[in-house]
């Protein structure tokens, strides 16, 4: 069967789409242009000479009836992944333009070509965030976030860059789930909600300097101040690795379980002096270069800062579904960074 997963070239997707491939699915990816595409499509080329994976380039994705085309020309597609949605800072753009436009008009888009042009498509799976579950205020770090809850984010409240993401995310999906209940289409729709997505780059050739949005997040805390043995209480978040991620944008379509769940994901709390302590733990050549912290207050500052949470839902659906360790994220993205820039 085809698959058709937008924003083909992002990090997440990327893993998508390998997964799909690996099962035999056809799969067509949308991308901004062949530019930005065809290294990723040559790396697929190598992997999987099949040629099971093609592209069409979607150039903006808030742009009215966006996805038609691709629709209307394929009525092949069985399954819809729409991951397309900005998630870099420093845009340099109105918060609109830059976040809330392409995550709520690109979702509607999708929907909306769906249903005039693809009535086959059986299932449909958004990437959402835990952006649209989370708490705000002392709730982030006191309330059990589970798969019902939600952010309670007002867009004309929004004050930073961070804030209006997280507000584009939410929109969209409250959006998309109101359009599927007025509009009571025939296919499922699952959304996937998960937190800081950690792991590694499909293909080493992708690896940057500066890693993607997540990622990046683990070179930030490698760069505090090296000397400090205070516990490192900076970035307390929640982690899922993006092999998983990406497993559950897939799961969706093979288990019925599945196929409606709001898939809220977290292998683990993530903060600092956890990241800290498993990259000294790893990587000898990083003594000295980054913070050791106060390596037995770890447990400590996850309770103290960390958000609270109850995946169990989700994971009970996917037969007792064992996730990737935080360990195993941060020590597979750190193997292919320094093997590159050490
Ligand atoms: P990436 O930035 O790597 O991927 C985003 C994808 O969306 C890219 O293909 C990008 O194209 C495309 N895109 C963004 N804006 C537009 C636009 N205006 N028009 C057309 N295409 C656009 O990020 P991730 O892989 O991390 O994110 C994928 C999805 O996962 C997003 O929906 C994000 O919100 C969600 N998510 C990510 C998390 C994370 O920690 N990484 C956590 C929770 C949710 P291009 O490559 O050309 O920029």
């Amino acid at each position: 069967s085809t698959v058709l997963v937008t924003g083909a070239t992002g990090f997440i997707a990327q893993h998508v789409v390998d997964k799909l491939l690996k099962r035999k699915y056809r799969v067509i990816g949308t991308a901004r242009s062949e530019a930005r595409y065809s290294p990723i499509l040559e790396e697929f080329k190598k992997k999987y000479p099949e040629g099971n994976l093609t592209f069409e380039v979607v150039a903006d994705i808030a742009a009215d009836d966006a996805f038609d085309e691709v629709l209307k020309n394929h009525p092949e597609i069985k399954y819809v992944l729409h991951t397309a949605s900005p998630f870099s800072y420093g845009l340099n753009k109105p918060f609109d333009e830059a976040y809330l436009n392409p995550a709520l008009h690109g979702t509607l888009n999708i929907l909306n070509a769906i249903k005039k042009y693809a009535p086959q498509v059986t299932n449909v799976v958004i990437t959402s965030s835990f952006a649209a579950v989370k708490q705000l205020g002392d709730a982030f770090k006191t309330e059990i976030h589970t798969n019902e809850s939600w952010n309670p984010i007002k867009w004309e409240e929004v004050k930073n860059e961070n804030e209006a993401y997280s507000a584009s995310k939410t929109y969209a999906e409250r959006a998309a789930r109101k359009f599927y209940e007025e509009e009571k289409p025939a296919y499922n729709l699952a959304t996937v909600n998960p937190p800081m997505v950690l792991g590694p780059q499909l293909f080493d050739s992708s690896v940057e300097k500066v890693l993607n949005t997540s990622n990046e997040f683990l070179n930030k805390i490698t760069h505090l101040d090296p000397t400090s043995t205070a516990p490192q209480d900076k970035f307390a978040l929640l982690a899922v690795d993006v092999r998983d991620v990406a497993e559950f944008h897939v799961l969706p379509l093979e288990n019925k379980e599945l196929e409606s769940e709001r898939e809220f994901i977290v292998s683990s709390p993530l903060i600092a002096q956890a990241v800290l302590n498993i990259l000294n733990d790893n990587f000898p050549e990083l003594h000295g270069k980054i913070a050791r912290g106060d390596y037995s207050s770890v447990d400590d500052v996850i309770a103290r800062s960390c958000p609270k949470y109850d995946v169990s839902s989700t994971l009970k659906k996917a037969s007792d579904y064992k996730l990737i360790s935080l360990e195993k994220s941060v020590v597979d993205v750190y193997k292919q960074y320094l093997s590159k820039y050490s």
